[in-house]
């Protein structure tokens, strides 16, 4: 029998931290962070105490009660006294890895907290983009999701109390991913020995790592499968385990309508030959019918672009490669030159360790990286600064040719606008989802008076209507989801028809129920922390 519980990612969107245990082996599918829950109490200046350690994400119930799962370096002996009545309680003895789907942090953010010593595995891709997430993000705790600095508990001089403070002194402890998708005889040769020595081994601040590092896989000792699927962050991929009640599939995020279909099938026709007993799926567009696809976008964005002789703005989700490539095609078309922000042009210049057909900002003659006002302390910011030092742009040159740009800016970096002074009628393109709570709403409301303010056009932008927010009608088709519509999702589901499915990720997961009853799959809802048997 094979026990699966379900710490998160039932009936939200993210968040994903499933538990799978067999007699031989126990892996947890993911372990995101849970945004919704963490808005129920938390917002931008009232936020889980680092120095606390893991008290708060626990007292929250952010995360699972599991003893013996986290960093040593959160928790004193006494720590989990306080937790041992909690119904969820228990001793974790063994975890054998993680397998992470993606690189977003719904699902992998809370692998910040768990203990350095657990592999991780996943595609090379997701590996290099969770480490240059982190090198580019803020270094909160919250992030730690390829390395940290372990951290001491003391009482700082001048102070009575005790708190967790990350100790400088001590070198930064890397996590071991493990890589399912590359030859690992491709990992001896020269060039991923260049690789770990530029990238993988150093942190943000070029401090080298106690660095466990890239490893090959040793798949076959699970008898795991991992298969790359097409999502809205590269280096997405679904994960087949045998287990003693046969083969468990965990599709992560997916997706038939970007630009790697192909993958995302591939994934269902082999995971059909599987003949799997049970098959978790994610159900973010259950009941949502049709999707753009990013063919669409490139189509309407060009439509909607056409004629323009003023700046550009375009605004569409940060990581989202697909999309960035997709609007550099445009400007390609249009003889505009793209200006990305520092890190995008960081996830570009990692990407392309991997894969040589992502552009080379300084090889690339319409990419351009803008030069906020601003100076950050950060390394990477400046080394970034440095190596591209001939390709960056400033907001008077974007001023003194307006019509020669799109500026790939979201709601976060308006604040540039004063500088740049935008030639009245602007357009401001938007290529993202619409608000999915009120605080998305509240800045939505600012992001439409900014707009106003600079007498900008807008497209493809929701608007408030009787409480609502809609993309006006005639203006849709700009923005392609990162998930699988669900069409797409039953007919998954039916073609690699398992014994059992699971639906998470979702919050219509009785989407499944209703249309696969006539199916013979059963299909099993979770429930928070709760386990299925299989
Ligand atoms: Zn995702």
């Amino acid at each position: 029998m094979v026990r699966v519980t379900f710490y998160g990612g039932v009936n939200e969107i993210g968040g994903n931290k499933i538990l799978l245990e067999d007699t031989e082996k126990s892996l947890l599918l993911d372990f995101g962070f849970p945004y919704k829950r963490h808005k129920m109490f938390f917002e931008e200046y009232l936020s889980p105490r680092g120095a606390a350690g893991l008290l708060d994400p626990l007292t929250m119930e952010l995360i699972p009660p599991l003893k013996g799962l986290y960093r040593e370096d959160l928790q004193t002996p006494q720590f989990w006294d306080n937790f041992k009545d909690k119904s969820q309680y228990r001793t974790i003895e063994n975890i054998d890895g993680i397998l992470l789907s993606h690189a977003h942090l719904d699902h992998s953010g809370h692998i910040s907290l768990i203990r350095g010593d657990i592999p991780i595995y996943s595609t090379a891709t997701t590996a290099f983009l969770a480490k240059a997430i982190q090198d580019s993000g803020k270094s909160g705790l919250d992030q730690q999701i390829c390395y940290y600095n372990p951290n001491k508990y003391d009482i700082p001089a001048g102070w009575r109390q005790s708190s967790y403070t990350s100790d400088r002194a001590e070198p930064s402890i890397q996590r071991q991913f493990r890589l399912g998708d590359i030859d690992p005889s491709l990992l001896n040769s020269q060039s991923i020995d260049f690789w770990s020595v530029g990238f993988w081994e150093r942190s943000a601040r070029q401090k080298q790592m106690d660095s466990r590092s890239l490893e090959k896989s040793d798949l076959s000792g699970f008898n795991m499968k991992c298969f790359p699927v097409d999502h809205s962050i590269p280096g997405a991929c679904a994960w087949a385990i045998e287990t003693n009640s046969g083969w468990i599939i965990y599709s992560g995020d997916l997706r038939l309508h970007g630009k790697r279909p192909e993958l995302t099938r591939e994934f269902v026709e082999q995971a059909k030959l599987l003949n799997p007993e049970a098959l978790i799926i994610e159900g973010t567009n259950a009941g949502r019918d049709k999707n753009a696809s990013e063919q669409d976008i490139f189509i309407n964005a060009m439509q909607a672009i056409s004629g323009g002789d003023k700046l550009i703005i375009a605004d569409f989700s940060p990581r989202d490669i697909d999309r960035l490539l997709t609007f550099l095609r445009v400007a390609e078309e249009y003889d505009r030159n793209l200006a990305i922000l520092p890190k995008d042009a960081y996830l570009l210049k990692t990407l392309r360790l991997l894969d040589l057909n992502i552009p080379d900002v300084n090889e690339n003659d319409n990419l351009y990286i803008y030069q906020k006002t601003t100076r950050p302390s950060d390394l990477w910011i400046r080394n970034l600064a440095t190596d591209y030092e001939r390709k960056t742009i400033l907001a008077d040159e974007i001023n003194a040719a307006q019509d020669e740009f799109i500026l790939c800016f979201s709601f976060f970096d308006l604040n540039e606008l004063p500088s740049i002074r935008p030639a009245e009628g602007s357009l401001y393109v938007f290529s993202s989802s619409e608000p999915h709570d009120e605080e998305q709403e509240i800045d939505f409301r600012r992001l439409h008076e900014w707009l106003r303010h600079f007498k900008f056009k807008s497209i493809g932008l929701p608007e408030e209507i009787d409480g609502k927010w809609e993309i006006p009608e005639n203006e849709t088709g700009l923005h392609a989801s990162g998930h699988a519509s669900g069409t797409d999702l039953l007919d998954i589901a039916r073609e690699i028809n398992p014994r059992k499915l699971i639906p998470v990720h979702s919050e219509n997961p009785g989407f499944f129920v209703e249309n696969l009853s006539g199916d013979d799959i059963e299909v099993m809802l979770p429930s928070p922390g709760g386990s299925i048997d299989i």
